[in-house]
């Protein structure tokens, strides 16, 4: 592909950003209508469906990846590399920012998008994962039996507990210090207006599946408390912070692995006035679409559902066909920096001695600019030389793969065959000739540090 052909594709796919927010006005509360969700094609018989969420820094088409720049940063590439590969949004962690810089500094600088200078929408999640998975250390979505492990007091193999849950909130000892901090519902409210992306989520409980059902129970109905605080916290910053954008809230919906919880806790969240809904928890991985369905079977239609760190390609696919509109996911970036690159016949890693000799793009398919521009030779030589530019061409490229990869799932919506475009890019991922052993999914903890 010509240097003027990959261009111009993935100029096609860059959104286009108001120059100023929308909805904001001098001494005014953010006007509420600057946020929205207009529904497009569904999956017949499915709760999947194409559509567009509406924000002051502009437009998401959905089903969509979200990016996740841990820090404000997506590690080695640049926001304007981003937008010319198509990301739509980016995710930035309160509680990384809360730690450092601070959540005043984002406000002085005028919220997340200007501090690192993306024009688009942005998220933020509430610091609940970072701050709960101190108390356990497991990772979100687990593709292990967890029957006759539960125990509220296990915790991951070398991991010691540094966080601990009460009515209120969480009190625990930073990852960076170790000053011992607290999180509540109005904390990170504050810190989440302060940030100032487009989205933001309540805080919530995460629960391992470890925990006994008993304590499950428990934390649905003390999400839904929190849930409840930071709707009012919201309604009270939104007020009294007067010239800003408004910023949407999505609720979390927990309620680990059983059907009766998650239904239980979607109707909570969905009688509270949210602008839109995160699918949250320990997710199983057999049936992460599943839990989904329990859950967007209980939700209103006309709200976006964000899935909170999800990683695989299967689970992509089940989450869209289940309802999910919009995906955060850190494997992407992390595994690029470890030369693990994703493919349509499957993932492999760059550092094969194989390829050395080896001058094809890293996927002679890709649009993106490493592969119209750089060799697999040359990304090995750079990997075994650890050269920074290793982990930008990489990143690049794989952040590429799954912002496509949501844009044909999209095509594959409203154009009737998503079906069969599932079953082929499976089959074709899964079964490839270059596919990494089985039971390797890339399912990192996807709110997790970058
Ligand atoms: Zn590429």
């Amino acid at each position: 592909m010509t240097d003027a052909i990959a261009g111009a594709a993935i100029a096609a796919t860059a959104a286009t950003w108001p120059a100023t927010p929308l909805g904001a006005h001098p001494d005014k509360p953010g006007d509420r209508a600057a946020f929205g969700f207009t529904i497009g094609t569904r999956i017949p018989g499915r709760h999947g469906r194409t559509g567009v969420i509406h924000t002051p820094h502009g437009d998401i088409a959905t089903p969509a990846f979200v990016p996740v720049a841990t820090q404000a940063t997506m590690k080695g590439v640049l926001p304007e590399q981003m937008r010319d590969l198509g990301a739509q949004c980016l995710l930035a962690n309160a509680f990384h920012l809360f730690e450092r810089p601070g959540e005043d500094v984002l406000d002085e600088a005028g919220g997340l998008g200007r501090f690192m200078n993306w024009g688009g929408p942005t998220y933020t999640d509430s610091g609940g994962f970072q701050v709960l998975s101190l108390g356990a250390g497991f990772k979100k979505t687990l593709a292990m039996d967890v029957q006759g492990m539960k125990s509220d007091d296990v915790i991951a193999k070398g991991k010691e507990r540094l966080a601990f849950v009460d009515e209120d909130g969480v009190t625990f000892k930073s990852p960076l210090n170790g000053a011992k901090k607290r999180f509540s519902a109005e904390i990170s409210m504050g810190i989440q207006h302060k940030i100032g992306a487009d989205i933001m989520f309540a805080f919530d409980e995460l629960t391992t599946l470890m925990n006994t059902r008993q304590y499950q129970e428990k934390s649905v109905e003390r999400t839904f408390r929190w849930a409840k605080r930071c709707v009012a916290e919201h309604e009270r910053l939104t007020q009294t912070r007067l010239g800003k954008p408004y910023q949407a809230l999505f609720g979390v919906v927990q309620g680990a692995n059983y059907e009766d919880l998650r239904h239980l806790a979607a109707r909570e969240i969905a009688s509270l006035d949210f602008d839109g809904f995160g699918i949250g928890g320990a997710i199983e991985k057999r049936i992460l679409g599943d839990t989904c369905r329990w859950i967007c079977d209980e939700l209103p239609e006309n709200k976006p559902r964000h899935v909170l760190g999800i990683a695989a390609i299967d689970d992509i696919f089940a989450a869209v066909e289940n309802g999910g509109d919009t995906f955060d996911c850190v494997a992407p970036a992390r595994e690029a920096r470890n030369g693990a690159i994703y493919t349509r016949t499957g993932r492999w890693n760059i550092k094969r001695a194989a390829l050395k000799h080896d001058f094809r793009p890293l996927d002679p398919t890709c649009d993106c600019y490493t592969c119209t521009h750089y060799t697999r030779a040359y990304l090995n030589h750079l990997v075994h030389t650890r050269e920074m530019t290793a982990s930008t061409l990489a990143t690049i490229h794989n952040e590429r793969f799954f912002v496509k990869l949501l844009g044909d799932i999209r095509d594959a919506i409203d154009g009737g065959y998503f079906p069969e475009f599932r079953d082929e890019t499976l089959a074709r991922f899964y079964g490839g000739s270059d596919r990494v052993a089985p039971g390797t999914h890339a399912n990192s903890g996807a709110a997790d540090s970058q």
